[in-house]
């Protein structure tokens, strides 16, 4: 078998693993209870989050834990428009965000809020200047993601953030790291951000689990009522054996993170071969500013559906994500492509347990596949 989603959702690796299981077999009190077996639970709680602020470069209480990253940013979103809605009502974001932002978006302009989507160009990167043009006297909240999901793209934080802050210090910036999380170095305070949502299922942790980190000072209105957990932030008890499994993902990511960086970027070197032996393959995206984690590759007159199907068959796992669908509608489109090309398009999400040998074995079979349907379509 041959695992090239990982970004949609990757396999817990060892280190998660035990941790997950020795905490909720051993830690396994409610953190949020006053017994010994609960400053226990608390105690891993605390130290998770060490972990993760002494990483993300924030301050240990700026960190709420969350169930996922659709809940950060729905939090982050919903809360400050909830809580800020005085200062203004309209906010940022753009086209190529994952449905985790863009709903909660189209959500919010039901609701009355006005949002400004910015373009993205032909590499998926946002323009400076729209951004510019686009910001008001009422804006009040500005987000866009870090890495994007489909393509790998990386968009230009610190120019965004500096150029929203000179314009407003006051309003805020919020960005979905979900695919930097683990994967690039990220340093919160550097990036002078107000808000960062992330998930643990991305970086070889347990479904179910994330984080959004909120800048000292910033309020964000609650949207889970219940107790007072994490000060009133957020609701729940804390998925304790989840946090330390996440932390440890996050703490192994960082002792290695050279050698993976180094060893996901080979393997993306080798599936790139494809573009040489193979015509009609085009990179989606970019190459020049995008993540070794993630590849998106479209075939001349092949649909991404029949490959992903045919590769399936082979126990090779890929995706087209959902940059492409039986319309050929979806993210693709925000940059400019043409149908034909969003309907071929494959993406591969990789990750450090991907081989060389494996990108081998994957082009081969792909050259195979793509040969015996373009040969089809001729007929
Ligand atoms: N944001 C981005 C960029 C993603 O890639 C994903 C998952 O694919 C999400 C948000 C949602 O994350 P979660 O599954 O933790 O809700």
């Amino acid at each position: 078998m041959i695992y090239f989603d990982n970004a949609a959702s990757s396999k817990i690796c060892d280190e998660a693993m035990e941790e997950f299981q020795r905490v909720g077999q051993v830690v396994y009190g409610n953190p949020h209870a006053k017994s010994k077996m609960g400053m226990m639970a608390e105690e891993e709680v605390k130290r998770s989050i060490e972990i993760l602020a002494r990483g993300l470069k924030c301050n240990e209480d700026e960190l709420v834990i969350t169930s996922c990253a659709t809940e950060s940013n729905n939090m982050f979103l919903r809360g400050v428009v909830k809580r800020y809605k005085r200062k203004g009502n309209h906010i940022i974001t753009q086209k190529s965000e994952h449905s985790a932002v863009k709903s909660v978006a189209k959500q919010l302009e039901n609701e009355g809020v006005e949002v400004t989507y910015l373009d993205v160009d032909e590499k998926g990167v946002i323009s400076i200047q729209q951004l510019k043009e686009s910001l008001k006297e009422n804006t009040i909240l500005v987000s866009i993601m870090h890495v994007n999901n489909e393509t790998g793209a990386i968009m230009p934080i610190e120019e965004i953030v500096s150029e929203v802050k000179k314009y407003n210090k006051e309003i805020l910036v919020h960005v979905d790291g979900v695919q930097s999380f683990g994967k690039l170095d990220v340093n919160f305070r550097k990036l002078n951000i107000d808000g960062y949502s992330f998930t643990g299922h991305k970086i070889h942790a347990p479904k179910g689990v994330g984080g959004l980190i909120i800048k000292d000072g910033v309020k964000v209105e609650s949207l889970i009522y219940g107790g007072n957990h994490q000060n009133g932030r957020r609701a729940g008890t804390v998925n304790v054996s989840g946090v330390a499994s996440l932390a440890k993902a996050f703490e192994t990511w960082e002792k290695n993170k050279d050698e993976y960086t180094v060893k996901v970027g080979e393997v993306k070197k080798e599936l790139l071969k494809l573009l040489d032996e193979l015509d009609g393959v085009v990179v989606n995206g970019n190459l020049e500013n995008s993540s070794n984690y993630l590849l998106n590759l479209s075939f001349e007159h092949i649909r991404g559906e029949v490959l992903l199907h045919g590769l399936s068959e082979l126990e090779i796992y890929v995706s087209t994500g959902t940059s492409c669908n039986s319309t050929g509608t979806g993210m693709l489109t925000t940059y400019g492509y043409s149908k034909e090309r969003i309907l071929g398009s494959v993406r591969f999400g990789l990750s450090r347990y991907n081989t060389v040998e494996e990108a081998r074995e994957t082009v081969e079979e792909i050259k195979k596949l793509v040969g015996t349907l373009r040969k089809f379509k001729k007929r």
